[in-house]
């Protein structure tokens, strides 16, 4: 007779397979395999697409598990967050086997190769194209703002497979190999003086037909799913594990041991991660006494009480129980609490807010803080795109006017 699982006896059972196979001896490899072999790598996944086919309200008690334990979750980075749950989606059962089992198991790391120089929030105005070759297509055009791209093999590669078609039909996915003689990387340097995305040329790249995910000129629909997992993540700052370490070849943190990765940075600069904020401003306050300053403790009230909504409407997000906006609402107030944390800090570390290095009050991470604060409201879609999404999905508003409805996308003004 088939048990019905509860919150309870996942629970229970989670704790049990930690006590049994948690260990941080273990090497980071070796730890990931062991996570994806037991279905909580991805809970959320069925079976056959290594997950445990769990709803929402079972994946998280699974995370918090794996969080109270101090283990690791799962690999870091856009593979997870991103690539995963595009490929379990549309991806064909080989593809799935092949890939998702190498994205869990930390051996492949993907970077997500969607904006252009004239393609940002209008993405489906991209200019990429993708031209067939026998068995292979042929890629030539511009990705820009590749997160961690001179990190990762394999590349979410979106391009325009037929310049005849309206824009939104036109565009296929691809999952394509990183190193090979037609892809050019060149890291762009942030103010926070890191090189945390790059520019990607891509001149006579080529892809198999069988790397196409989702069909023929399906891509806008694939794509999608990549951006409402991408609003999701952000927003709810990923499965809450403590630390872990970079997936794919070129980082090589597989050898490490795993114990030594727990606490360490998550996604490398692209997440979210909310959680504990406030926190560290008042350990930082209460050091230096503008803990008193009540301009200070009104921004540390607000800090708290947003990251307690966040909490909230992120629980309900992942138990299914709230509105269709709710990942865009998510990604917007991230945004804002980061903006704020940014402004507190700045009243309390006063003048050394301006000065980067490990040796200042915080350790150099509210410096960088303050420099990173613009990029959450860009990436993912912007604030604004954001609002439109809100506006025209959720609340029904009417669309944006687009004159160019319908037209074949060669015929369109492009933004060169
Ligand atoms: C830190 C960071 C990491 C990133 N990582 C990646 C990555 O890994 N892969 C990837 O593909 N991309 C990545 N991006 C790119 C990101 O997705 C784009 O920057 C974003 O979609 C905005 O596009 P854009 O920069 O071309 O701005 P534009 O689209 O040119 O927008 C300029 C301004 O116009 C506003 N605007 C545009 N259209 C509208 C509209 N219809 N209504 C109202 N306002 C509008 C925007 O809100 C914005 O303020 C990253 C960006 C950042 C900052």
């Amino acid at each position: 007779m088939a048990t019905t699982l509860t919150a309870e006896s996942v629970r229970a059972e989670v704790r049990a397979w930690l006590e049994a196979n948690w260990n941080p001896d273990l090497t980071v490899g070796e730890w990931w395999a062991l996570l994806t072999e037991s279905g909580y790598a991805a809970p959320t996944f069925p079976e056959e697409a290594f997950g445990r086919g769990y709803n929402r309200a079972l994946a998280n008690v699974v995370n918090e598990e794996i969080a109270k334990a101090g283990a690791v979750g799962p690999p870091a980075g856009l593979g997870y967050l991103l690539a995963a749950p595009t490929i379990a989606t549309h991806a064909t059962d080989d593809q799935k086997k092949f890939w998702l089992q190498r994205i869990l198991d930390g051996t492949d790391a993907w970077c997500q190769l969607f904006s252009e120089p004239g393609a940002g929030s209008d993405l489906a105005g991209l200019q990429c194209k993708a031209e067939r070759d026998g068995d292979e297509w042929v890629i030539t055009g511009q990705k820009v703002w590749t997160s961690t791209a001179q990190m990762c093999n394999m590349g979410m590669l979106i391009a325009r497979t037929d310049p005849e078609s309206p824009k939104h039909t036109g565009i296929s996915y691809f999952g394509i190999k990183m190193d090979q003689p037609g892809i050019e990387i060149r890291p762009l340097k942030e103010m926070t003086g890191r090189a945390m995305f790059n520019e990607v040329f891509l001149d006579g790249a080529r892809v198999p037909d069988a790397d196409m995910i989702g069909g023929l000129n399906n891509g806008w629909a694939v794509a999608n799913t990549t951006l409402a997992a991408e609003r999701a993540g952000l927003g709810s700052g990923g499965s809450g594990a403590a630390g872990s370490a970079f997936p794919g070849p070129i980082a090589n943190q597989l050898g490490l041991r795993v114990g030594d990765t727990v606490g360490q940075i998550r996604t490398g600069g692209t997440g979210g991660g909310g959680g504990g904020m406030s926190k560290r401003i008042i350990e930082l306050a209460k050091a230096n006494g503008t803990i008193d300053d009540a301009v200070v403790r009104q921004g540390i009230a607000a800090l708290y009480t947003l990251e307690q909504i966040g909490k909230y409407s992120s629980l309900r997000m992942r138990s299914g129980g709230a509105s269709a906006a709710a990942p865009n609402l998510a990604k917007l107030m991230m945004s804002d609490m980061l903006r704020l944390n940014r402004d507190i800090a700045t009243r309390v570390m006063g003048p050394e807010m301006a000065i980067m290095g490990k040796d200042t009050m915080s350790g150099g991470m509210q410096q960088e803080g303050l420099l990173f604060s613009p990029g959450p409201s860009v990436y993912g879609g912007t604030g604004q795109v954001q609002r439109n999404i809100i506006g025209e999905r959720a609340l029904g508003l009417p669309k944006e006017p687009d004159p160019n409805k319908g037209a074949p996308f060669k015929d369109i003004p492009k933004n060169t």
